[in-house]
C-alpha cells in the first residue's frame, strides 16, 4: 500500500536509536531490568504483509496495551450498554494511575484505558465453565496476535507485590460498588493481563486486526465485531495516550495505546497496524523513540484519520 515502507522504517530506526531521552519505568521492579538500547518498529498491513526493523523479536510485557483488548472482550461478553454502566467514555486529562477523578467525580471510572477503568472492566469478565479467566484472556489475545501468548510470571508477581496504588484504586472501586465482592481476584487478573508477553512483530498483528475491522489479516479469524472495533478505537483515540491524548490526536491523528514496558501500538483503520518497542519513557509513560517513530510515519504518509 505504501511505497518504500521498509526503507522508511530502517531510516527511522537509524535516526532514532541514538536518542536516549526518557527513563525506564522502575515503579514495577521487574520492568527496571529492561535494556534501554532495545528498539523495534513493525507494521502489518491489512493484506497481512509485515515490515519490520530493529529488535522486533525481543519479548516484553503488554502492560496497558492490554486495556483495549480487555475492553473488547468485555464488549463481546456483555455488550456496550452493560459495560458502560460501570465505566465511562471521557478522557481524564490525568495520569494513567490517577485516583483523583474517582473521588471528586461521579465515582465511576472515566474510561477503560486508564487503570481505574481497566480494573473495573476486568472485574466484569465472565468465568468460562471449562477454563480459568486468565486462560480465556490469553486465548482471546492470542487470536489478535496470530500466535499463542503466555504470561511473564515474574513481572506479574513483581507488580502484584508493588502495586499499592492499583490496590487502592480497586478498594475505592469496591467502596463505590463499581466492582464485585471478588475484586481481589480481578485485580490479580488485571496484573496478569498487563504481564502477557508479546514482541513488536506480533503486536503489529494485534493492531492490524483492529485496522482490518476485527478480522486477523492472515488467519482470517473474526476476533471482534466491527461495531466493537469502532468502540475500542474511539476510546483509544480520545483516552489511549492518557494526559497527552489531545496532543497525540492533534499531531499524529490515529488511535494508539501505550504501555509502561515501552510498548506502543497504533491503528490506521483500513490500512495497517503499527507497533514499536523501546523502554525509555517520557513523563506521561509513553515510549520516547516509539512516539517519535509513529509521529514521523503519520506525517510522512499522511496517516491521520482526518
Ligand atoms: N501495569 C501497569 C500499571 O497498572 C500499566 C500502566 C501502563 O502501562 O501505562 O501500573
Amino acid at each position: 500500500v505504501i511505497p518504500h515502507l521498509q526503507e522508511t522504517l530502517q531510516e527511522l530506526y537509524t535516526t532514532l536509536l541514538p536518542n536516549r531521552d526518557g527513563r525506564i519505568a522502575d515503579y514495577i521492579p521487574e520492568l527496571s531490568r529492561a535494556n534501554p538500547d532495545h528498539f523495534g518498529i513493525a507494521v502489518t498491513e491489512v493484506s497481512g504483509k509485515t515490515f519490520k526493523t530493529g529488535d522486533t523479536e525481543v519479548p516484553f510485557t503488554l502492560q496497558s496495551v492490554s486495556k483495549p483488548f480487555v475492553y473488547a472482550l468485555a464488549l463481546k461478553e456483555l455488550g456496550a450498554e452493560a459495560v458502560h454502566k460501570m465505566v465511562g467514555t471521557e478522557p481524564t486529562g490525568m495520569a494513567f494511575n490517577s485516583i483523583i477523578r474517582l473521588e471528586e467525580g461521579s465515582d465511576k471510572p472515566h474510561n477503560p484505558m486508564i487503570n481505574a477503568g481497566a480494573i473495573a472492566v476486568t472485574d466484569l469478565l465472565k468465568t468460562p465453565k471449562d477454563k480459568s479467566r486468565l486462560d480465556h484472556v490469553l486465548e482471546y489475545f492470542s487470536d489478535y496476535a496470530g500466535t499463542k501468548l503466555h504470561l511473564d510470571e515474574k513481572t506479574y508477581l513483581s507488580e502484584r507485590l508493588s502495586g499499592h496504588k492499583n490496590r487502592a484504586i480497586a478498594h475505592l472501586l469496591r467502596q463505590y460498588n463499581r466492582v464485585g465482592e471478588d475484586f481481589e481476584a480481578s485485580l490479580d487478573l488485571y496484573f496478569q493481563h498487563c504481564s502477557i508477553v508479546i514482541d513488536t512483530a506480533h503486536l503489529s498483528q494485534m493492531a492490524a486486526t483492529l485496522a482490518n475491522g476485527g478480522i486477523h489479516p492472515t488467519t482470517l479469524k473474526r476476533v471482534i465485531d466491527a461495531r466493537h472495533v469502532k468502540d475500542v478505537l474511539s476510546l483509544m483515540f480520545t483516552c489511549g495516550m492518557y494526559d497527552s491524548s489531545g496532543e497525540w490526536a492533534y499531531a499524529v491523528g490515529i488511535p494508539a495505546k501505550s504501555g509502561v514496558s515501552g510498548a506502543l501500538m497504533a491503528v490506521v483503520p483500513g490500512k495497517m497496524g503499527i507497533a514499536t518497542f523501546s523502554p525509555l519513557l517520557n513523563r506521561q509513560g509513553h515510549s520516547v523513540r516509539g512516539s517519535l517513530a509513529i509521529r514521523a510515519l503519520s506525517e510522512k504518509f499522511g496517516l491521520s484519520v482526518f
